[in-house]
Protein backbone atom coordinates (compact mmCIF):
# COMPACT_ATOMS: atom_id res chain seq x y z
CA UNK A 1 0.00 0.00 0.00
CA UNK A 2 2.50 2.33 1.08
CA UNK A 3 4.31 1.29 -2.36
CA UNK A 4 1.61 2.54 -4.23
CA UNK A 5 1.04 5.82 -2.43
CA UNK A 6 4.98 7.01 -3.07
CA UNK A 7 4.63 6.68 -6.42
CA UNK A 8 0.84 8.60 -6.28
CA UNK A 9 1.95 11.41 -4.11
CA UNK A 10 3.82 13.12 -6.53
CA UNK A 11 0.61 13.30 -8.87
CA UNK A 12 -1.37 14.29 -5.64
CA UNK A 13 -3.07 17.55 -7.63
CA UNK A 14 -4.26 15.92 -10.46
CA UNK A 15 -5.48 13.11 -7.98
CA UNK A 16 -7.37 15.61 -6.06
CA UNK A 17 -8.72 17.91 -9.35
CA UNK A 18 -10.00 14.81 -10.21
CA UNK A 19 -11.32 13.32 -7.02
CA UNK A 20 -12.82 16.99 -6.80
CA UNK A 21 -14.77 16.69 -9.69
CA UNK A 22 -16.00 13.06 -8.87
CA UNK A 23 -17.25 14.64 -5.82
CA UNK A 24 -19.43 17.06 -7.72
CA UNK A 25 -20.59 14.29 -10.35
CA UNK A 26 -21.69 12.23 -7.24
CA UNK A 27 -23.33 15.13 -5.44
CA UNK A 28 -25.56 16.05 -8.76
CA UNK A 29 -26.61 12.01 -9.27
CA UNK A 30 -27.77 11.90 -5.45
CA UNK A 31 -29.73 14.92 -6.41
CA UNK A 32 -32.10 13.09 -8.93
CA UNK A 33 -34.24 10.93 -6.65
CA UNK A 34 -34.69 13.93 -4.54
CA UNK A 35 -35.92 16.32 -7.76
CA UNK A 36 -38.07 13.31 -8.94
CA UNK A 37 -39.73 12.97 -5.43
CA UNK A 38 -40.58 16.45 -5.45
CA UNK A 39 -42.54 16.18 -8.95
CA UNK A 40 -43.78 13.71 -8.42
CA UNK A 41 -45.54 14.09 -4.43
CA UNK A 42 -45.52 18.43 -4.70
CA UNK A 43 -46.09 19.67 -8.40
CA UNK A 44 -48.21 16.86 -9.82
CA UNK A 45 -51.42 17.29 -7.75
CA UNK A 46 -51.41 20.68 -8.66
CA UNK A 47 -51.26 19.59 -12.59
CA UNK A 48 -49.11 22.50 -13.28
CA UNK A 49 -47.34 21.47 -16.51
CA UNK A 50 -44.95 24.43 -17.27
CA UNK A 51 -43.67 23.28 -13.80
CA UNK A 52 -43.25 19.97 -14.31
CA UNK A 53 -41.18 20.58 -17.03
CA UNK A 54 -38.97 23.13 -15.24
CA UNK A 55 -38.13 20.46 -13.10
CA UNK A 56 -37.94 17.67 -15.69
CA UNK A 57 -35.58 20.32 -17.36
CA UNK A 58 -33.54 20.44 -14.01
CA UNK A 59 -33.63 17.10 -13.93
CA UNK A 60 -31.43 16.88 -17.12
CA UNK A 61 -29.57 19.84 -16.05
CA UNK A 62 -28.05 17.70 -13.34
CA UNK A 63 -27.69 14.32 -14.96
CA UNK A 64 -25.83 16.06 -17.68
CA UNK A 65 -23.92 18.12 -15.37
CA UNK A 66 -22.99 14.50 -13.41
CA UNK A 67 -22.00 12.78 -16.45
CA UNK A 68 -20.01 15.59 -17.82
CA UNK A 69 -18.13 15.33 -14.15
CA UNK A 70 -17.50 11.84 -14.09
CA UNK A 71 -16.26 11.46 -17.19
CA UNK A 72 -13.25 13.99 -17.00
CA UNK A 73 -12.66 12.89 -13.80
CA UNK A 74 -12.40 9.44 -15.14
CA UNK A 75 -9.89 10.55 -17.87
CA UNK A 76 -7.88 12.53 -14.85
CA UNK A 77 -7.90 8.73 -13.53
CA UNK A 78 -6.21 6.96 -16.13
CA UNK A 79 -3.83 9.35 -16.55
CA UNK A 80 -2.71 9.10 -13.02
CA UNK A 81 -2.30 5.53 -13.51
CA UNK A 82 -0.77 5.63 -16.13
CA UNK A 83 1.91 8.18 -15.31
CA UNK A 84 2.68 5.98 -11.86
CA UNK A 85 2.63 2.85 -13.70
CA UNK A 86 5.56 4.14 -16.15
CA UNK A 87 7.45 6.05 -12.71
CA UNK A 88 6.97 2.44 -11.18
CA UNK A 89 8.07 0.56 -14.13
CA UNK A 90 11.28 2.52 -14.86
CA UNK A 91 12.19 2.76 -11.18
CA UNK A 92 11.73 -1.32 -11.40
CA UNK A 93 14.15 -1.53 -14.67
CA UNK A 94 16.14 0.70 -12.86
CA UNK A 95 16.46 -1.70 -10.19
CA UNK A 96 16.28 -4.82 -12.19
CA UNK A 97 19.65 -4.02 -13.74
CA UNK A 98 21.57 -3.22 -10.91
CA UNK A 99 20.20 -5.81 -8.73
CA UNK A 100 22.78 -8.24 -7.00
CA UNK A 101 23.67 -11.58 -8.56
CA UNK A 102 22.20 -13.64 -5.12
CA UNK A 103 19.00 -11.90 -5.12
CA UNK A 104 18.14 -12.51 -9.19
CA UNK A 105 18.73 -15.94 -7.85
CA UNK A 106 16.57 -15.93 -5.41
CA UNK A 107 13.39 -14.25 -7.15
CA UNK A 108 14.84 -15.79 -11.08
CA UNK A 109 14.20 -14.19 -14.12
CA UNK A 110 11.03 -15.75 -14.93
CA UNK A 111 9.34 -13.84 -12.20
CA UNK A 112 11.28 -10.63 -12.57
CA UNK A 113 8.88 -10.65 -15.78
CA UNK A 114 5.82 -11.26 -14.83
CA UNK A 115 6.25 -8.75 -11.93
CA UNK A 116 7.08 -6.29 -14.32
CA UNK A 117 4.36 -6.92 -16.96
CA UNK A 118 1.29 -8.53 -14.81
CA UNK A 119 1.96 -6.83 -11.90
CA UNK A 120 2.33 -3.44 -12.70
CA UNK A 121 -0.34 -4.05 -14.85
CA UNK A 122 -2.86 -4.78 -11.79
CA UNK A 123 -1.74 -1.92 -9.77
CA UNK A 124 -2.48 0.01 -12.58
CA UNK A 125 -5.32 -0.47 -12.66
CA UNK A 126 -6.40 -0.42 -9.11
CA UNK A 127 -5.00 3.02 -9.51
CA UNK A 128 -7.34 3.70 -11.44
CA UNK A 129 -10.03 2.03 -9.82
CA UNK A 130 -9.19 4.14 -6.67
CA UNK A 131 -9.80 7.41 -7.91
CA UNK A 132 -12.62 6.19 -9.91
CA UNK A 133 -14.48 4.29 -7.14
CA UNK A 134 -12.54 5.74 -3.91
CA UNK A 135 -15.08 9.13 -3.77
CA UNK A 136 -18.11 7.87 -6.03
CA UNK A 137 -18.60 4.81 -4.46
CA UNK A 138 -18.76 6.07 -0.51
CA UNK A 139 -20.50 9.04 -0.96
CA UNK A 140 -23.15 7.31 -3.04
CA UNK A 141 -23.36 4.60 -0.16
CA UNK A 142 -23.21 7.18 3.17
CA UNK A 143 -25.13 10.41 1.20
CA UNK A 144 -27.69 7.59 -0.08
CA UNK A 145 -28.21 6.22 4.02
CA UNK A 146 -28.40 9.42 5.18
CA UNK A 147 -30.89 10.79 2.08
CA UNK A 148 -33.35 7.84 2.81
CA UNK A 149 -33.07 8.59 6.73
CA UNK A 150 -34.23 12.03 5.86
CA UNK A 151 -37.10 10.49 4.09
CA UNK A 152 -38.53 7.87 5.82
CA UNK A 153 -36.31 6.87 8.83
CA UNK A 154 -38.49 3.61 9.63
CA UNK A 155 -38.19 2.52 5.80
CA UNK A 156 -34.28 2.80 6.17
CA UNK A 157 -33.96 1.13 9.63
CA UNK A 158 -34.79 -2.41 6.85
CA UNK A 159 -31.39 -0.85 5.08
CA UNK A 160 -29.30 -0.36 7.83
CA UNK A 161 -30.12 -3.76 9.11
CA UNK A 162 -28.56 -5.31 5.88
CA UNK A 163 -25.28 -3.59 6.17
CA UNK A 164 -23.46 -5.79 8.99
CA UNK A 165 -24.09 -8.80 6.87
CA UNK A 166 -22.33 -7.20 3.97
CA UNK A 167 -19.77 -5.80 6.07
CA UNK A 168 -18.96 -9.31 7.49
CA UNK A 169 -18.95 -10.41 3.69
CA UNK A 170 -17.17 -7.96 2.37
CA UNK A 171 -14.34 -8.62 5.18
CA UNK A 172 -14.87 -12.30 4.98
CA UNK A 173 -14.03 -12.12 1.51
CA UNK A 174 -10.62 -10.03 1.53
CA UNK A 175 -9.09 -11.69 4.12
CA UNK A 176 -9.40 -14.89 2.24
CA UNK A 177 -8.64 -13.18 -1.35
CA UNK A 178 -5.66 -11.86 -0.71
CA UNK A 179 -3.28 -15.05 -0.03
CA UNK A 180 -5.09 -16.84 -2.54
CA UNK A 181 -4.58 -14.09 -5.23
CA UNK A 182 -0.72 -14.17 -3.88
CA UNK A 183 -0.23 -18.11 -4.71
CA UNK A 184 -2.12 -17.18 -8.09
CA UNK A 185 0.94 -15.24 -9.10
CA UNK A 186 3.40 -17.53 -8.03
CA UNK A 187 1.82 -19.97 -10.91
CA UNK A 188 1.98 -17.66 -13.30
CA UNK A 189 5.73 -17.13 -12.47
CA UNK A 190 5.75 -21.03 -13.24
CA UNK A 191 3.90 -20.24 -16.05
CA UNK A 192 6.43 -17.90 -17.52
CA UNK A 193 9.37 -19.95 -16.44
CA UNK A 194 7.63 -22.54 -19.12
CA UNK A 195 7.17 -20.46 -21.63
CA UNK A 196 10.60 -18.79 -21.68
CA UNK A 197 12.49 -22.43 -21.21
CA UNK A 198 10.17 -23.46 -24.39
CA UNK A 199 10.82 -20.45 -26.11
CA UNK A 200 14.52 -20.42 -26.07
CA UNK A 201 15.08 -24.10 -26.54
CA UNK A 202 12.29 -24.98 -29.03
CA UNK A 203 14.95 -25.75 -31.66
CA UNK A 204 16.43 -28.62 -28.91
CA UNK A 205 12.84 -29.33 -28.21
CA UNK A 206 12.01 -30.18 -31.89
CA UNK A 207 15.43 -31.79 -32.98
CA UNK A 208 14.88 -34.07 -29.58
CA UNK A 209 10.78 -35.37 -30.88
CA UNK A 210 10.27 -33.61 -27.35
CA UNK A 211 7.36 -31.35 -28.59
CA UNK A 212 4.40 -33.49 -26.85
CA UNK A 213 6.37 -33.74 -23.72
CA UNK A 214 6.84 -29.86 -23.70
CA UNK A 215 2.75 -28.95 -24.43
CA UNK A 216 2.46 -31.72 -21.72
CA UNK A 217 4.54 -29.91 -19.39
CA UNK A 218 3.14 -26.53 -20.10
CA UNK A 219 -0.48 -28.27 -20.11
CA UNK A 220 0.46 -29.01 -16.54
CA UNK A 221 1.13 -25.71 -15.42
CA UNK A 222 -1.57 -23.92 -16.89
CA UNK A 223 -4.01 -25.97 -15.83
CA UNK A 224 -2.17 -24.96 -12.10
CA UNK A 225 -2.98 -21.24 -13.30
CA UNK A 226 -6.39 -21.75 -14.36
CA UNK A 227 -6.98 -23.86 -10.92
CA UNK A 228 -5.75 -21.32 -8.64
CA UNK A 229 -7.84 -18.56 -10.35
CA UNK A 230 -11.17 -20.75 -10.43
CA UNK A 231 -10.74 -21.23 -6.53
CA UNK A 232 -9.64 -17.62 -6.23
CA UNK A 233 -12.23 -16.52 -8.53
CA UNK A 234 -15.02 -18.64 -6.66
CA UNK A 235 -14.56 -16.99 -3.64
CA UNK A 236 -14.54 -13.99 -4.60
CA UNK A 237 -17.76 -14.89 -6.90
CA UNK A 238 -19.26 -15.48 -3.52
CA UNK A 239 -19.36 -12.21 -3.63
CA UNK A 240 -21.91 -10.02 -6.37
CA UNK A 241 -24.69 -12.31 -5.79
CA UNK A 242 -24.61 -12.23 -1.97
CA UNK A 243 -24.58 -8.53 -2.24
CA UNK A 244 -27.20 -8.63 -5.30
CA UNK A 245 -29.30 -10.82 -3.20
CA UNK A 246 -29.46 -9.23 0.32
CA UNK A 247 -30.52 -5.80 -1.17
CA UNK A 248 -33.38 -7.13 -3.33
CA UNK A 249 -34.46 -8.44 -0.18
CA UNK A 250 -34.35 -5.60 1.40
CA UNK A 251 -36.15 -3.82 -1.54
CA UNK A 252 -38.44 -6.43 -1.68
CA UNK A 253 -39.23 -5.44 2.34
CA UNK A 254 -39.03 -1.91 1.67
CA UNK A 255 -41.86 -1.83 -0.85
CA UNK A 256 -43.63 -4.31 1.17
CA UNK A 257 -43.75 -1.79 4.62
CA UNK A 258 -43.87 1.11 2.28
CA UNK A 259 -47.37 0.03 0.59
CA UNK A 260 -48.51 -0.35 4.33
CA UNK A 261 -47.09 3.07 5.60
CA UNK A 262 -48.57 4.76 1.76
CA UNK A 263 -52.16 2.97 2.66
CA UNK A 264 -51.97 4.42 6.28
CA UNK A 265 -50.90 7.75 5.29
CA UNK A 266 -47.52 7.63 6.82
CA UNK A 267 -45.74 8.69 3.71
CA UNK A 268 -45.93 9.60 -0.04
CA UNK A 269 -46.13 7.58 -2.77
CA UNK A 270 -43.01 9.65 -3.94
CA UNK A 271 -41.15 8.85 -1.34
CA UNK A 272 -41.03 5.29 -2.05
CA UNK A 273 -40.17 5.86 -5.24
CA UNK A 274 -37.47 7.94 -4.30
CA UNK A 275 -36.18 5.84 -1.87
CA UNK A 276 -36.02 2.66 -4.14
CA UNK A 277 -33.63 4.86 -6.66
CA UNK A 278 -31.87 5.55 -3.57
CA UNK A 279 -31.60 1.79 -3.07
CA UNK A 280 -30.48 0.81 -6.35
CA UNK A 281 -27.68 3.50 -5.92
CA UNK A 282 -26.49 2.48 -2.58
CA UNK A 283 -26.40 -1.85 -4.53
CA UNK A 284 -24.51 -0.04 -6.98
CA UNK A 285 -21.85 1.53 -4.80
CA UNK A 286 -21.75 -1.59 -2.57
CA UNK A 287 -21.38 -3.74 -5.61
CA UNK A 288 -18.44 -1.32 -6.64
CA UNK A 289 -17.22 -1.51 -3.48
CA UNK A 290 -16.93 -5.23 -3.32
CA UNK A 291 -15.21 -5.40 -7.21
CA UNK A 292 -13.01 -2.88 -5.77
CA UNK A 293 -12.34 -5.42 -2.84
CA UNK A 294 -11.21 -8.46 -5.17
CA UNK A 295 -9.23 -6.25 -7.98
CA UNK A 296 -7.81 -4.77 -4.70
CA UNK A 297 -6.66 -8.10 -2.97
CA UNK A 298 -4.91 -8.64 -6.64
CA UNK A 299 -3.04 -5.46 -6.75
CA UNK A 300 -2.09 -5.54 -3.02
CA UNK A 301 -0.82 -9.27 -4.05
CA UNK A 302 1.08 -7.26 -6.83
CA UNK A 303 2.09 -4.57 -4.34
CA UNK A 304 3.95 -6.56 -2.10
CA UNK A 305 5.73 -8.67 -5.08
CA UNK A 306 6.86 -5.16 -6.72
CA UNK A 307 8.02 -3.58 -2.93
CA UNK A 308 10.13 -6.91 -2.49
CA UNK A 309 11.71 -6.62 -5.60
CA UNK A 310 12.70 -2.60 -4.81
CA UNK A 311 13.72 -3.68 -1.18
CA UNK A 312 16.93 -5.93 -2.24
CA UNK A 313 19.83 -4.52 -2.41
CA UNK A 314 21.62 -3.44 -5.58
CA UNK A 315 24.63 -4.41 -6.46
CA UNK A 316 27.15 -4.71 -3.59
CA UNK A 317 28.81 -1.15 -2.84
CA UNK A 318 32.21 -0.69 -2.60
CA UNK A 319 34.60 -0.38 0.94
CA UNK A 320 36.69 2.51 1.28
CA UNK A 321 38.61 3.47 -1.69
CA UNK A 322 42.49 2.54 -1.51
CA UNK A 323 45.51 3.11 -3.43
CA UNK A 324 46.96 0.22 -6.75
CA UNK A 325 50.09 -0.54 -6.28
CA UNK A 326 51.69 -1.05 -9.74
CA UNK A 327 54.45 -3.43 -8.60
CA UNK A 328 52.34 -5.35 -7.31
CA UNK A 329 50.52 -8.70 -9.70
CA UNK A 330 48.08 -7.02 -11.97
CA UNK A 331 45.65 -9.68 -10.89
CA UNK A 332 45.93 -11.93 -7.40
CA UNK A 333 43.50 -14.64 -5.66
CA UNK A 334 44.25 -14.79 -2.38
CA UNK A 335 42.42 -18.24 -0.75
CA UNK A 336 39.22 -17.31 -2.31
CA UNK A 337 36.22 -19.69 -1.24
CA UNK A 338 33.00 -18.90 -2.45
CA UNK A 339 29.76 -20.75 -2.01
CA UNK A 340 26.86 -20.12 -3.97
CA UNK A 341 24.09 -21.73 -1.31
CA UNK A 342 26.50 -20.79 1.91
CA UNK A 343 26.36 -24.39 2.45
CA UNK A 344 28.56 -26.81 0.19
CA UNK A 345 31.83 -24.09 -0.79
CA UNK A 346 31.69 -23.75 -4.89
CA UNK A 347 35.44 -22.69 -4.88
CA UNK A 348 37.57 -23.48 -1.98
CA UNK A 349 40.95 -22.27 -1.04
CA UNK A 350 41.90 -20.63 -4.67
CA UNK A 351 44.95 -19.11 -5.20
CA UNK A 352 47.02 -17.71 -7.96
CA UNK A 353 48.82 -14.11 -9.10
CA UNK A 354 49.40 -12.89 -12.93
CA UNK A 355 51.62 -10.14 -13.65
CA UNK A 356 50.62 -7.67 -16.49
CA UNK A 357 50.01 -8.86 -19.78
CA UNK A 358 50.36 -12.70 -18.63
CA UNK A 359 48.03 -15.42 -19.38
CA UNK A 360 46.35 -17.80 -17.01
CA UNK A 361 44.50 -21.02 -18.39
CA UNK A 362 41.59 -22.64 -16.12
CA UNK A 363 40.86 -26.89 -17.13
CA UNK A 364 38.59 -28.58 -14.94
CA UNK A 365 35.74 -30.95 -15.66
CA UNK A 366 32.50 -28.89 -16.07
CA UNK A 367 30.92 -27.84 -12.63
CA UNK A 368 34.37 -27.35 -11.19
CA UNK A 369 34.02 -23.70 -10.57
CA UNK A 370 35.54 -21.91 -13.50
CA UNK A 371 32.87 -19.81 -14.58
CA UNK A 372 32.46 -18.92 -10.92
CA UNK A 373 35.97 -17.69 -10.68
CA UNK A 374 35.13 -15.05 -13.44
CA UNK A 375 32.43 -13.88 -11.82
CA UNK A 376 33.62 -13.78 -8.87
CA UNK A 377 36.40 -11.04 -10.57
CA UNK A 378 33.27 -9.04 -12.03
CA UNK A 379 32.21 -8.79 -8.69
CA UNK A 380 29.25 -10.61 -9.49
CA UNK A 381 29.43 -12.33 -6.33
CA UNK A 382 31.44 -11.47 -3.70
CA UNK A 383 34.06 -14.19 -2.24
CA UNK A 384 33.29 -15.31 1.36
CA UNK A 385 36.57 -15.83 2.21
CA UNK A 386 39.91 -14.61 0.84
CA UNK A 387 40.39 -11.46 -1.07
CA UNK A 388 40.74 -10.52 -5.09
CA UNK A 389 43.41 -7.68 -5.61
CA UNK A 390 44.00 -6.19 -8.45
CA UNK A 391 47.51 -4.08 -9.06
CA UNK A 392 47.30 -4.97 -4.84
CA UNK A 393 43.61 -3.16 -4.23
CA UNK A 394 41.44 -5.29 -3.36
CA UNK A 395 38.48 -5.26 -5.84
CA UNK A 396 35.65 -4.53 -3.16
CA UNK A 397 37.19 -1.07 -2.63
CA UNK A 398 36.25 -0.09 -6.00
CA UNK A 399 33.48 0.96 -7.71
CA UNK A 400 31.60 -1.63 -9.66
CA UNK A 401 31.54 1.57 -12.67
CA UNK A 402 35.54 1.75 -12.42
CA UNK A 403 36.00 -2.02 -11.77
CA UNK A 404 33.86 -2.91 -15.13
CA UNK A 405 34.86 -0.99 -17.76
CA UNK A 406 38.40 -2.43 -17.22
CA UNK A 407 37.34 -6.12 -18.10
CA UNK A 408 36.08 -7.26 -21.35
CA UNK A 409 34.58 -11.00 -21.08
CA UNK A 410 32.90 -13.24 -23.41
CA UNK A 411 30.72 -15.82 -21.69
CA UNK A 412 29.49 -19.34 -22.86
CA UNK A 413 26.63 -18.08 -23.69
CA UNK A 414 26.64 -14.69 -24.23
CA UNK A 415 24.13 -12.44 -26.23
CA UNK A 416 24.50 -10.68 -29.81
CA UNK A 417 21.93 -8.21 -30.50
CA UNK A 418 19.59 -7.67 -32.95
CA UNK A 419 21.29 -5.13 -35.47
CA UNK A 420 24.71 -4.66 -37.40
CA UNK A 421 27.63 -6.34 -36.92
CA UNK A 422 29.13 -2.95 -36.12
CA UNK A 423 26.95 -2.14 -33.67
CA UNK A 424 27.54 -5.68 -32.11
CA UNK A 425 31.07 -5.36 -32.13
CA UNK A 426 30.97 -1.43 -30.49
CA UNK A 427 28.17 -2.13 -27.89
CA UNK A 428 27.58 1.33 -27.68
CA UNK A 429 31.66 2.54 -27.21
CA UNK A 430 33.38 5.15 -28.63
CA UNK A 431 35.60 3.30 -30.79
CA UNK A 432 37.33 4.33 -33.88
CA UNK A 433 37.05 2.24 -37.02
CA UNK A 434 40.37 0.82 -36.70
CA UNK A 435 39.84 -0.70 -33.26
CA UNK A 436 36.79 -1.91 -34.63
CA UNK A 437 38.73 -3.72 -37.85
CA UNK A 438 41.52 -4.46 -35.70
CA UNK A 439 39.66 -6.45 -33.20
CA UNK A 440 37.49 -8.45 -36.03
CA UNK A 441 40.70 -9.30 -37.69
CA UNK A 442 42.29 -10.78 -34.36
CA UNK A 443 39.15 -12.78 -33.54
CA UNK A 444 39.55 -14.24 -37.49
CA UNK A 445 36.48 -13.06 -38.01
CA UNK A 446 37.25 -10.93 -40.86
CA UNK A 447 36.56 -13.45 -43.67
CA UNK A 448 33.32 -14.40 -42.60
CA UNK A 449 31.96 -10.71 -42.38
CA UNK A 450 33.32 -9.80 -45.57
CA UNK A 451 31.79 -12.73 -47.32
CA UNK A 452 28.11 -11.63 -45.27
CA UNK A 453 28.49 -8.07 -46.41
CA UNK A 454 30.94 -6.07 -43.75
CA UNK A 455 29.81 -4.05 -41.07
CA UNK A 456 26.56 -2.90 -42.37
CA UNK A 457 25.24 -6.48 -42.37
CA UNK A 458 22.62 -7.21 -40.44
CA UNK A 459 22.68 -9.61 -37.19
CA UNK A 460 19.55 -11.47 -35.58
CA UNK A 461 18.45 -11.44 -31.97
CA UNK A 462 20.62 -14.34 -30.29
CA UNK A 463 22.57 -13.93 -33.50
CA UNK A 464 20.60 -16.37 -35.18
CA UNK A 465 21.75 -16.02 -38.90
CA UNK A 466 25.42 -16.84 -38.11
CA UNK A 467 26.84 -20.08 -37.05
CA UNK A 468 28.14 -21.43 -33.33
CA UNK A 469 31.67 -20.75 -34.48
CA UNK A 470 31.14 -17.21 -36.24
CA UNK A 471 28.83 -16.08 -33.33
CA UNK A 472 31.69 -16.80 -31.10
CA UNK A 473 34.02 -14.90 -33.02
CA UNK A 474 32.33 -11.81 -33.18
CA UNK A 475 32.01 -12.13 -29.57
CA UNK A 476 35.29 -12.27 -29.14
CA UNK A 477 35.73 -9.03 -31.46
CA UNK A 478 33.40 -7.09 -29.05
CA UNK A 479 35.64 -8.18 -26.46
CA UNK A 480 39.40 -7.48 -27.95
CA UNK A 481 37.66 -3.67 -29.67
CA UNK A 482 37.93 -2.24 -26.24
CA UNK A 483 41.38 -3.28 -26.00
CA UNK A 484 40.97 -3.95 -22.35
CA UNK A 485 43.19 -4.73 -19.25
CA UNK A 486 41.89 -7.71 -18.39
CA UNK A 487 40.12 -9.65 -20.97
CA UNK A 488 38.11 -13.35 -19.98
CA UNK A 489 37.11 -15.85 -21.96
CA UNK A 490 34.61 -18.29 -20.70
CA UNK A 491 35.06 -21.01 -23.44
CA UNK A 492 34.65 -18.45 -25.92
CA UNK A 493 36.83 -20.72 -28.41
CA UNK A 494 34.76 -24.03 -28.16
CA UNK A 495 32.88 -23.75 -31.29
CA UNK A 496 36.18 -22.84 -33.50
CA UNK A 497 38.06 -25.18 -35.52
CA UNK A 498 41.45 -25.98 -34.29
CA UNK A 499 42.82 -24.04 -37.28
CA UNK A 500 40.99 -21.17 -36.35
CA UNK A 501 41.29 -20.99 -32.88
CA UNK A 502 45.47 -21.40 -33.12
CA UNK A 503 45.36 -18.50 -35.43
CA UNK A 504 43.10 -16.98 -32.58
CA UNK A 505 45.61 -18.04 -30.01
CA UNK A 506 48.86 -16.41 -32.03
CA UNK A 507 46.62 -13.14 -32.65
CA UNK A 508 46.16 -13.26 -29.15
CA UNK A 509 49.79 -13.48 -28.18
CA UNK A 510 51.37 -11.46 -30.98
CA UNK A 511 49.48 -8.53 -29.78
CA UNK A 512 49.68 -9.15 -26.07
CA UNK A 513 48.27 -5.86 -23.31
CA UNK A 514 45.53 -7.47 -21.80
CA UNK A 515 46.28 -9.93 -18.90
CA UNK A 516 43.81 -12.66 -20.16
CA UNK A 517 42.10 -15.66 -18.37
CA UNK A 518 40.76 -18.27 -20.88
CA UNK A 519 38.56 -21.34 -19.66
CA UNK A 520 38.46 -24.29 -21.60
CA UNK A 521 37.98 -27.86 -22.05
CA UNK A 522 40.20 -28.51 -24.61
CA UNK A 523 43.82 -28.94 -22.99
CA UNK A 524 45.54 -27.22 -26.32
CA UNK A 525 43.50 -23.91 -25.68
CA UNK A 526 45.43 -23.40 -22.87
CA UNK A 527 48.45 -25.20 -22.54
CA UNK A 528 50.22 -22.25 -24.25
CA UNK A 529 49.27 -20.08 -21.17
CA UNK A 530 51.81 -18.76 -18.91
CA UNK A 531 50.31 -20.41 -15.89
CA UNK A 532 47.31 -23.74 -15.60
CA UNK A 533 44.79 -23.40 -12.95
CA UNK A 534 43.83 -26.81 -12.73
CA UNK A 535 40.29 -27.49 -10.85
CA UNK A 536 38.82 -30.25 -9.20
CA UNK A 537 35.56 -29.84 -7.57
CA UNK A 538 36.19 -26.21 -6.74
CA UNK A 539 39.11 -27.18 -5.28
CA UNK A 540 42.99 -26.38 -6.84
CA UNK A 541 44.85 -29.69 -8.08
CA UNK A 542 47.47 -28.21 -9.59
CA UNK A 543 48.87 -24.56 -11.00
CA UNK A 544 51.85 -24.18 -13.46
CA UNK A 545 53.10 -24.03 -16.70
CA UNK A 546 51.59 -26.94 -18.82
CA UNK A 547 55.64 -28.97 -18.66
CA UNK A 548 55.46 -28.45 -15.15
CA UNK A 549 51.95 -30.02 -14.72
CA UNK A 550 52.80 -32.97 -16.25
CA UNK A 551 55.47 -33.27 -14.71
CA UNK A 552 53.28 -32.78 -11.11
CA UNK A 553 49.88 -32.89 -11.83
CA UNK A 554 48.08 -36.20 -12.25
CA UNK A 555 44.94 -34.97 -12.82
CA UNK A 556 46.65 -32.64 -15.77
CA UNK A 557 48.33 -35.62 -16.59
CA UNK A 558 44.84 -37.83 -17.36
CA UNK A 559 43.38 -34.83 -19.08
CA UNK A 560 46.72 -34.71 -21.53
CA UNK A 561 46.99 -38.60 -22.61
CA UNK A 562 43.08 -38.35 -23.35
CA UNK A 563 43.01 -35.39 -25.27
CA UNK A 564 46.59 -34.97 -27.10
CA UNK A 565 47.52 -38.51 -26.87
CA UNK A 566 50.05 -40.69 -25.73
CA UNK A 567 52.94 -38.89 -27.51
CA UNK A 568 52.32 -34.93 -26.60
CA UNK A 569 51.72 -36.00 -23.15
P1 LIG B 1 32.30 -24.64 -14.57
O1 LIG B 1 32.48 -23.29 -15.16
O2 LIG B 1 33.57 -25.26 -14.11
O3 LIG B 1 31.53 -25.58 -15.43
P2 LIG B 1 30.67 -23.25 -12.65
O4 LIG B 1 31.59 -22.31 -12.01
O5 LIG B 1 29.77 -22.71 -13.71
O6 LIG B 1 31.46 -24.50 -13.22
O7 LIG B 1 29.76 -23.93 -11.54
C1 LIG B 1 30.30 -24.52 -10.40
C2 LIG B 1 29.16 -25.04 -9.53
O8 LIG B 1 28.38 -23.98 -9.04
C3 LIG B 1 28.22 -25.98 -10.28
O9 LIG B 1 27.93 -27.06 -9.42
C4 LIG B 1 27.00 -25.13 -10.51
O10 LIG B 1 25.85 -25.92 -10.47
C5 LIG B 1 27.03 -24.16 -9.35
N1 LIG B 1 26.45 -22.85 -9.74
C6 LIG B 1 26.83 -22.09 -10.79
N2 LIG B 1 26.10 -20.94 -10.84
C7 LIG B 1 25.23 -20.99 -9.80
C8 LIG B 1 24.21 -20.14 -9.31
N3 LIG B 1 23.94 -18.95 -9.90
N4 LIG B 1 23.51 -20.53 -8.23
C9 LIG B 1 23.78 -21.71 -7.62
N5 LIG B 1 24.72 -22.56 -8.03
C10 LIG B 1 25.45 -22.23 -9.11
Amino acid sequence: MRFILKYIRPLGSRVAFGMSLKLFGSMMELLIPYILSHIIDDITPLKDVPQVLLWGGIMIFCSLLAWAGNVIANRFAAGVARDATRAIRHDLFGHIVSMNSRDIDRITIPSLISRMSTDTFYVYRVIGMTQRMGVRAPIMLIGGIILTLTLDPVLSLILLAMLPFMAGLIFLISKKGVPLYEELQHRVDELVRVVRENASGVRIIKALGKTEYEKDRFQQVNRGVAQQETKASVIMAINNPTTQFLLNLGLVLVILAGAQRVNSGLTQAGKIVTFMSFFTMILNALLAITRFLTIGSKALASARRLQEVMETETEHTALPAAEEDPSAPHIEFRNVTFSYNHVQPTVQGISFSLPKGSTLGILGPTGSGKSTLIKLLLRFYDPDEGQILLSGRDIRTMELSDLRPRISAVFQNDALFRGTVEDNVRLGRQLSMEEVNDAIVRAQAEPFINEKGGLESPVQAHGSNFSGGQQQRLLLSRALAGSPEILLLDDATSALDFKTEAAFRAALREKGGSTTLIIAQRISAVMHCDQILVLEDGLPAGLGSHEELLRSCPLYQEIASLQLGGEDA
